[in-house]
């Protein structure tokens, strides 16, 4: 076929009419942690308001997640003394409230959980750092929550070789990459089982699938995206604004 063809999982950002393809439910509330200071990103704002195209990565994140029909609420977890307004960037159907973040992800998490509207049933957390994270893998995973999983997340297949080391820096062994999964968001959730998932909380986890992992509930995957990617390096920020393509 001229062009090639494409996985109808992954089809390029500029073929996707998401407002076509899903009925407006509004039944979606999106969690966004964004209080993180990404020191990792080097010195400056904290992450989710370092901007690209004069954008702050959180306002591209929340553009996406407004174009999803399923969203119809927003609490964005702010890093402390943020003073941006992030109304202009979602369509005014979407509820959007705001909390100050916590010193971990996981308490910026919980925070932003405490205030999303008890009416939502299906909550989605969704960092602010995968800026780019298309409207469709957003009703990917709320489809799925819908449809019955009490968890869902996004997944890529693994491309490196993939060992485990001791703390001499020595390889104690080399694990099957075919049976691993890089792990994005959104994250979905029945509302009462991520509730229970914080509420149960013991130590400290990296993502919130790993919370309910551990009080037993069974999470799914679904296809997840390369434009999700983290913006987590200096290199990141060049990756995205090569995904956002040629500025106009
Ligand atoms: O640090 P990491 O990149 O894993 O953070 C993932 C997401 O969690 C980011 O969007 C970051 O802003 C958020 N975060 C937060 N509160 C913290 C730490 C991280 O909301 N205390």
């Amino acid at each position: 076929m001229p062009g090639g063809t494409t996985a109808p999982d992954n089809p390029p950002i500029e073929d996707r009419d998401v407002t076509a393809q899903y009925p407006l439910r509004g039944d979606v509330a999106v969690l966004v942690p964004a209080a993180g200071l990404g020191t990792r990103l080097g010195p400056g704002a904290p992450k989710a308001l370092r901007e690209l195209r004069g954008v702050p990565l959180l306002a591209h994140a929340l553009r996406r997640i407004g174009e999803a029909p399923s969203v119809g609420c927003v609490v964005v977890a702010v890093p402390p003394d943020a003073t941006t307004d992030l109304r202009p960037y979602l369509p005014g159907r979407i509820e959007l409230y705001a909390v100050e973040g916590g010193p971990t992800r996981q308490a910026s998490v919980a925070a932003a959980l405490a205030l999303a509207p008890e009416s939502y049933k299906i909550i989605l957390v969704h960092d602010a750092a995968r800026a780019f994270a298309p409207p469709d893998l957003v009703e990917r995973v709320a489809a799925a929550v819908r449809g019955g999983h009490q968890a869902v997340i996004p997944v890529l297949p693994v491309v490196d070789t993939i060992k485990q080391v001791d703390d001499t820096g020595h390889i104690l062994t080399t694990l099957d990459r075919s049976a691993l999964r890089s792990v994005q968001t959104p994250q979905g959730f029945q509302r009462a089982v991520l509730e229970a998932g914080h509420r149960n909380a013991v130590d400290g986890h990296t993502d919130d699938a790993g919370l309910v992992e551990k009080i037993g509930v069974r999470v799914f995957t679904v296809p997840g995206s390369d434009l999700a990617m983290k913006v987590t390096h200096p290199t990141d920020l060049a990756l995205a604004e090569f995904l956002l393509g040629p500025s106009t």
